[in-house]
């Protein structure tokens, strides 16, 4: 059995030890220590990171008592110094006990049981086993979390020998254990039992909070930060807001009612261009049914999207039985289309041209598109589909 010194002081960052045995599996090495200030993983929490002597704890686990430090090399001599990657475990101590405060809120007030946790790099999250979407209630259970914060209560933790025990404490869930029972118990706000690292007081948290919420098979995820990660989120976000706030010259109160307009004004803007666009097209149209040679013409536009030609396209088509081949060199774009006499597969030609010259697309009978990574391979399937279609 190894000494768990992370259970009696979880603010022990640095101490001595000795290693028990060394062991090799595959490429990896694992040292078992007399005593160790590494959690392991477990209980959701991932491990602790740090160094024995001058070698790298990778990864920590525990089997049976006996605690595995997966390290990239065996230090020299059996007495080392360990010491723990104190940032890492702070932040899993604030994100853990996070979740021990608002799965006792959600409890307290809403009656709903949590029944996953996940902490890891990208985030942090509870499954909660009922519906809680509804934004009043997030609110309150978040602000019921801070004000359980704030409070700074103890966390206190004890080890029990019975479930009878356990019970005493209202712990939230039935602990899988029968003895040995270690609970986490904050006086108002939570108990249950945990063998993670805990701060001594709620006030280490900092801050919660929720970020996003999802449903997931019949019980709702909860995505929150906590401390540190919480602050970087929320200076992240109000980075954001200050910038929409500049470009959009609002503030807070007026920003979403100007973004709102912005988006009416796009919306006018854009279905007047489409309208103009259409007129433009008919015109355009107008002027080319001229060059129509045996229901067929062919067409190179050097500055017109191939949306712009579609409208030309279909213009013409409104007016004329044609088969049309059209090319965009912005957009190294081709469409065939066809409502004419003849009888083509427009999809089946400019399929067999993708395939020749290298390009993308597709479409049905009546109509076929493809685009080109350069000119030049546009330009040898033109004149392809031309020598195949528009022969005299
Ligand atoms: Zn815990």
């Amino acid at each position: 059995m190894t000494i768990k010194l992370f259970e009696k002081d979880v603010y022990k960052i640095r101490s001595e030890c000795r290693i028990q045995k060394v062991i090799r599996e595959k490429d990896r090495t694992f040292l078992v220590l007399d005593k160790t200030i590494f959690f392991p993983e477990g209980g959701g929490q991932p491990s602790d990171k740090g160094t024995i002597g001058d070698s790298q704890v990778i990864h920590v686990s525990e089997r049976d008592g006996v605690i595995y430090h997966h390290v990239d090399k065996v230090p020299v001599g059996e007495s080392h110094i360990c010491e723990l990657d104190w940032d890492r475990r702070f932040d899993h101590m604030q994100q853990h006990c996070g979740e021990h405060i608002l799965s006792g809120v959600i409890m307290e007030h809403y009656g709903y049981l949590n029944k996953g946790f996940h902490l890891g790099e990208s985030y942090v999250s509870i499954d909660i086993d009922g519906n809680l979407t509804d934004d009043e209630q997030l609110l309150n259970i978040e602000t019921l979390a801070n004000k359980a914060i704030y409070e700074n209560r103890p966390v206190i933790i004890d080890t029990v020998d019975s479930v009878e025990k356990a019970m005493q404490y209202h712990v939230r869930k039935m602990p899988n254990l029968q003895e040995n029972l270690r609970i986490v118990y904050i006086a108002d706000v939570d108990s249950v039992a945990c063998c993670g690292t805990h701060p001594a007081r709620t006030g280490e948290v900092g801050i919660l909070k929720i970020l996003k919420v999802q449903r997931y098979k019949k019980m709702t995820r909860l995505f929150f930060k906590c401390g540190l990660r919480a602050l970087q989120e929320l200076q992240k976000e109000h980075q954001i807001i200050t910038e929409l706030s500049v470009r959009y010259s609002a503030d807070l109160s007026t920003l979403i009612d100007k973004i709102s307009q912005e988006k009416e004004k796009y919306h006018d803007l854009k279905n007047n261009h489409i309208k103009i666009q259409s007129t433009l097209a008919s015109l355009e149209a107008d002027n080319l049914i001229k060059n129509i040679k045996d229901n067929k013409l062919a067409l190179s536009f050097q500055d017109k999207s191939i949306e712009a030609i579609g409208l030309i396209i279909k213009g013409i088509q409104e007016r004329e039985n044609v088969l049309i081949l059209a090319s965009s060199l912005p957009d190294k774009k081709i469409i065939l289309a066809n409502n004419g006499k003849l009888d083509i597969d427009c999809g089946q030609i400019i399929r067999d041209s993708i395939n020749r010259f290298n390009g993308k697309g597709g479409g049905s009978k009546v109509r076929a598109q493809a685009t080109f990574e350069d000119l030049k391979e546009l330009e040898l399937s033109v004149q392809h589909i031309k020598s195949v279609l528009f022969v005299e």
